[in-house]
């Protein structure tokens, strides 16, 4: 009577559980953070490595389970259960998260716990595979998206183990890796309303020239409405700046999916920008791409950028005067 909807693939493999604990890391001292604990067996040996563990599970039915495992053991006292969607709960502080969780979830979890603060030493966490494989994607890779630029920005991640479904029971129809995921210690500093429109603009065609895609008229017409919108706020309140805040990452795996069609097949296509002439157009044009120049980003594929070339790119074109929000 497992739920497929909420994910229920229950770890059967006790030495892959052990594995996963082993490759955690965890201290004696450390409050963990299990998300989706379903009948407890990655729970229990959480519960014999660390000091706590605070499970949160959305099914009733699990929860009652899971107290019931632990009732009148020596665990009991330090297991907190938390009954709800983890990603409508406040989550209290913890040292570490370790979870197998319902893939449908990964992009908005994986956001919620880098936006979580203060900082978590890391989260070892089951993904889909190809999920995983996107996150510790290098510049190059087939897989390398906004997704993995959006999370690498906020943490190092690595690949831990690859997981076949037959562990599971009852199997899922697709393969898993358990990921570690690092947060940023300093964080790299952003506004993220900037870092959001820029990337979704250079990977909305991962495989195209920037000078192209810079090129095109709706991204002109984009960079100009701000660029005028934010001459006319200098000139009333000074510098503008928005918060923090990455609730908007949790898309991008779901935007990437569109992306991966992008084989650069595109790239032959003749360039269909209209011109239309406009002299003003044509001057905003070149300032933009006066930016591009001057990183040497022209000729450049965001399929093979460096996080640190797309935070240089962005920089060149904020100091330009141009923004992306
Ligand atoms: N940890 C267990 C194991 O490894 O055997 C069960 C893992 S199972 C893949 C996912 C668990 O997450 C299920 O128990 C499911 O009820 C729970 N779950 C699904 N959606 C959730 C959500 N939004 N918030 C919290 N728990 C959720």
């Amino acid at each position: 009577s497992f739920h497929k909807s909420k994910g229920q693939h229950i770890l059967k493999n006790p030495l892959l559980v052990d594995s996963i604990v082993q490759k955690s890391g965890i201290k004696s001292t450390d409050t963990i953070l299990e998300i989706g604990p379903g009948t407890g067996n990655l729970t229990k040996k959480l519960l014999e490595a660390g000091k706590k563990v605070i499970a949160v599970e959305i099914d009733p039915r699990m929860v009652l389970e899971l107290q019931r495992r632990f009732q009148g053991t020596p665990y009991s006292t330090r297991l907190q259960v938390i009954q709800g969607d983890v990603l409508r709960t406040d989550l209290p502080y913890f040292d570490i998260c370790v979870a197998n969780i319902p893939y449908q979830i990964s992009s908005p979890l994986t956001f919620k716990l880098l936006d979580h603060k203060p900082a978590f030493r890391c989260a070892i966490i089951m993904f889909q595979r190809e999920f995983a494989v996107r996150l510790v994607a290098q510049p190059g890779d087939k897989l390398y998206c906004r997704l993995t630029v959006n999370t690498q920005l906020l943490a190092r991640v690595s690949h831990l183990l690859k997981v076949g479904r037959n562990n599971f029971r009852p199997p899922p129809k697709v393969d898993s890796s358990v990921v570690r995921i690092e947060p940023r210690k300093p964080r790299i500093e952003v506004n993220q309303k900037e870092w959001d429109g820029f990337l979704r603009i250079c990977f909305n065609r991962k495989n195209k020239t920037l000078g192209s895609i810079f090129r095109q008229k709706n991204v002109l017409s984009l960079l100009e409405k701000n660029y005028k919108t934010v001459q006319s706020l200098k000139q009333v309140t000074g510098e503008t700046d928005s918060k923090m805040d990455f609730s908007s990452f949790g898309d991008s795996f779901e935007d990437d999916a569109m992306e991966m069609d992008d084989d650069g097949a595109d790239d032959n296509e003749m360039d269909v920008e209209d011109e239309d002439g406009e002299a003003v157009q044509s001057e905003f044009k070149d300032k933009v791409l006066a930016v591009l120049k001057e990183g040497d980003f022209e000729e450049k594929r965001s399929s093979k950028l460096t996080l640190q070339e797309f935070l240089y790119l962005l920089s060149l074109f904020n100091k330009a005067g141009l923004h992306f929000s």
